[in-house]
């Protein structure tokens, strides 16, 4: 069986193709700049590439291009689009509607347009993509994978803010947490690589990348996670804020005059590791330039490594201790320093990674000293397989 796995955003589209049968990617892509000019399909296949630069006025174009490149006699990889058994989509906001992946209907797809208000900047484009690819694979089903799909296992105590309830009953503002497929795959991937049933597991899965964000998960349940009613909350982030005394936003609307609009593109785009860097939203080229000697990235690096050890803390007060403690995303599967510095000093809660082991990049290990009660793990996320797996197991189970 074939799934097409797709994740689609405001002017890009990346997809993946899977063979179940092995769960072999057969070929993935990026479709760039769609609306823009200069807009490109970038499709790979085994160890070839192929690119297409061509007008991508919209995502209708921007999936018939993918279904092109995907039967393209010299660099497909089907004979028809008819081969594809079932196509999976990520979507960023359930709400509290879903608390697993599910198949899409009408009552689903008004489900996912009623939580536009609380994922404006997402939702709104993984609808466009179902509805062409509804409309371009009529008979094919299809299946919504949720960020926040994970993090409805949380109890209320932790969900809530510390505002008047009428708030949460009105809006429904409170925390939902995101990056769910990624924690839940490494959540599954750590109990294998522990060899031990993962609800007999307490994991706080760091995902650590241009957004990052931790989870507690106790017997394969998420418990508490740093994001919140958006993806803002929390660590800080490449470019996002993180956690802040609200104050601190009405002082700068107030000092600044600033709009609610601006206000949001402030925080979501010009804080973080950028804001207190001046130098880069990327991590590499922060520590490149801290490792020059500039005094502002070493700090925007202190100030990452310390939040993340925080959040750690208060994870492992949480979960009553850990069986594993796990590192994924761009810094946390690449940057062994960054590991280093997030788990120095934290042997008397039973973490201490082995320096020789850590020299890891991008492969799956444990890091963690013989000595040490908690197993340090690097596990590569895979969203994209999570997603073609559920759209499997969700097709599969209807027939
Ligand atoms: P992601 O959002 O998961 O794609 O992660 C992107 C972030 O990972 C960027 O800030 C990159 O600079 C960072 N990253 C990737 N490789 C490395 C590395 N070797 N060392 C430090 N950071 C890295």
């Amino acid at each position: 069986m074939k799934v097409l796995v797709i994740n689609c955003g405001s002017s890009s589209l990346k997809y993946q193709l899977f063979d179940m049968l092995n769960e072999k990617v057969m070929a993935k892509g990026l479709v760039e700049r769609i609306g823009l000019s200069g807009s490109t399909l970038t499709h790979r296949f085994g160890e070839e590439k192929y690119v297409k630069k061509t007008e991508i006025p919209n995502h209708e174009k921007a999936v018939s291009l993918v279904f092109e490149g995907l039967t393209h006699p010299e660099n497909g990889v089907l004979k028809a689009i008819s081969e594809i058994s079932a196509v999976g989509h990520r979507v960023l906001h359930a709400g509290e509607d879903f608390s697993d992946s599910i198949l899409l209907s009408d009552d689903v797809m008004k489900s996912v347009k009623k939580n536009i208000e609380l994922g404006p900047l997402h939702n709104p484009h993984n609808i466009t993509g179902m509805e062409v690819c509804q409309h371009l694979l009529p008979n094919v089903p299809q299946v919504c994978v949720f960020d926040t799909a994970f993090h409805q296992s949380m109890p209320k105590k932790a969900w809530l803010y510390g505002i008047p309830y009428e708030y949460y009953q009105k809006y429904k503002i409170r925390k939902y947490g995101f990056h769910g497929t990624s924690h839940r795959y490494i959540t599954e991937q750590a109990a294998k690589v522990l060899k031990k049933p993962v609800n007999e597991l307490k994991i706080i899965s760091c995902h650590l990348g241009n957004g990052s964000s931790i989870a507690a998960v106790n017997n394969g349940k998420c418990v508490d996670t740093t994001m919140g009613l958006t993806p803002l909350e929390g660590l800080m982030m490449g470019t996002r804020s993180g956690d802040l005394d609200p104050t601190v936003v009405t002082l700068l609307m107030k000092k600044e005059g600033w709009s609610c609009d601006e206000t949001n593109d402030f925080l979501n785009k010009k804080c973080g590791v950028l804001g207190v860097s001046g130098v880069s939203s990327d991590f590499r080229d922060v520590e490149t330039a801290a490792n020059e000697g500039n005094e502002r990235a070493k700090l925007a690096l202190d100030k990452f490594t310390y939040i993340v050890k925080k959040y750690i803390g208060a994870y492992m007060a949480v979960l009553n201790g850990a069986d594993a403690l796990v590192f994924t995303a761009g810094v946390g599967e690449n940057s062994a320093s960054m590991r280093a510095e997030i788990c120095k000093g934290m042997d008397y809660l039973g973490i201490k990674i082995n320096e020789g082991k850590n020299s890891v990049r991008g492969i799956e290990g444990d890091i963690a000293d013989d000595s040490a009660k908690v197993r340090v793990l690097v596990i590569p996320t895979n969203e994209e397989l999570m997603i073609a797996r559920d759209t499997y197991n969700i097709v599969n189970a209807k027939k």
